[in-house]
């Protein structure tokens, strides 16, 4: 039993109660009691008291699309690279050639990001090859995690990156059975396609039975991205629709491209939608002009934030997202009132639960959910005056306030150290692995400004 007391607590329940002198009992893995310091009452002495006093206590984040293999690349694509070559010439290539070692050393790196960002849960975006060996590395970390194998058809690559339909379809039903078979209960496998146009309506189709017979959610992870670009990603959403597949375990992400027609469906369907403010502004996806997320809250569509990847985004840090997704609305529109930080913080943990289908479990600090919480120190600079605490969180304070992380009651970072794995050797790995992975990939590292002895 841990007592986290006399912190300032932003519960995220119904009521969005903001308590100055708050505490949260944590009893196993789930949260026993959230209220005011004084009317929280452990009924044994806790095993471990954490002073609040200086820090805010908020539920851990939800990352709705990370790509954890691409971490071992990060930065490695130069900004001048056209939209239509990221796949052939640089995605195709760094996936073809990880190994299952450098899949969990690049894992292992993003999972630490996360947690050091305040994440306590993601969902890949289906681009893993060992999926088993990613998710010894999220439960070494001790991250609550949706994984998914590369699945595509139409597309063509170097070799594994080549699939048929009954072969992307087996894969990801293998990986279904494997990952539930490890029953850790906080990593668990999703159909996830690609998307970008990749996927034949057979694999769709076959994506969409493999979840409803498996009970999960299925994700198609890039769509109406990138429509008036170079790509093949222009399957309309009401084809989806047409097919049967849509309904309140999708998840589709980007969405940057829907008309008025296609939000209505989103809400019609109880889609749920994962916004990636970095990797669209960094991939020109022409957010500002196009983006209707906004639109899509007001229409009642569930819209998360998705950190996507090392080289369209390039940090997987939720409260720049959080930053990002309400400045680039309120520009858009030019209207300061859209977006305001209480809606993006929804987005950053209760929309993010609903989108996994975890919302019973996570998402916000209530008693019977899971103990997922972190806790930021308010004792630095850009927090003060503490006026409005969400407005500071959303607006001006950074993730290096990120002081201590529980996930399932566990504590995973302990004021500033973490618990689970040996992070300077995780970070050590990354160095070893990365240059001799990229060489395979036969991918050269140019900084335009080398680094020299
Ligand atoms: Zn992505």
């Amino acid at each position: 039993m841990i007592l986290v007391e006399h912190a300032v607590v932003v519960t995220m329940d119904p009521g969005r109660r903001v308590l100055a002198d708050g505490a949260v009992l944590v009893d196993g893995g789930r949260i026993a009691q959230v209220g005011r310091a004084a009317d929280v009452r452990p009924p044994r002495t806790p095993d471990r008291v954490i002073d609040g006093r200086g820090g805010l206590v908020l539920p851990g984040f939800v990352d709705t699309h990370v790509h954890v293999s691409e971490h071992l690349s990060r930065g490695l694509v130069p900004d001048e690279v056209p939209v239509d070559r990221y796949l052939p010439d640089w995605y195709g290539p760094l996936y073809a050639a990880i190994t299952p070692e450098e899949e969990a050393a690049a894992a292992r790196l993003a999972c630490l990001e996360m947690l050091r960002t305040g994440t306590t849960t993601f969902c890949e975006a289906g681009t893993l090859f060992d999926v088993v060996a990613v998710a010894e590395a999220v439960e070494a970390v001790g991250l609550r995690a949706i994984l998914g194998r590369w699945t595509w058809d139409l597309a063509r690559g170097p070799g594994r990156l080549a699939q048929t339909t009954d072969e992307a379809l087996r894969l990801t039903e293998e990986t279904l059975a494997r990952v539930d078979r490890r029953r850790s209960g906080r990593v668990s496998a999703w159909p996830l396609l690609i998307g970008f146009g990749t996927a034949s309506e057979r694999l769709i189709r076959g994506a969409h039975a493999l979840a409803e017979r498996h009970g999960t959610g299925w994700g198609m992870m890039h769509f109406a991205s990138h429509p008036s670009r170079k790509t093949a990603d222009t399957l309309p959403l009401a084809t989806l629709d047409a097919w049967g597949v849509l309904g309140p375990r999708t998840k589709l992400a980007h969405m940057v491209y829907v008309d008025p027609a296609d939000i209505a469906l989103l809400a019609r369907r109880d889609v749920k939608v994962s916004h990636c403010p970095s990797a669209a502004l960094k991939h020109v996806k022409g957010l500002a002009a196009h983006g209707r997320f906004p639109e899509m809250l007001d229409a009642g569509v569930s819209v998360s934030l998705g950190g996507d990847s090392a080289n369209g985004s390039n940090h997987l840090d939720m409260l720049r997202l959080m930053y990002l997704a309400a400045l680039v609305a309120k520009d858009a529109r030019l209207d300061p009132g859209v977006l305001p930080p209480e809606r993006v913080l929804e987005m950053a943990t209760l929309h993010g639960a609903r989108a996994l289908g975890l919302e019973a479990e996570i998402g916000s600090l209530e008693p019977g959910k899971r103990a997922d919480l972190v806790i930021l120190d308010l004792d630095r600079p850009e927090w003060r005056p503490l006026l409005d605490p969400v407005s500071a969180l959303v607006y001006s304070a950074s993730a290096a306030s990120v002081r201590t992380v529980m996930v399932d009651g566990r504590v995973v970072l302990d004021d500033g150290r973490v618990t689970t794995v040996d992070e300077r050797a995780a970070l050590a790995d990354v160095e070893r692995l990365a240059r001799p992975y990229l060489a395979r990939a036969g991918l050269g590292v140019r900084p335009r400004w080398p680094l020299t002895d």
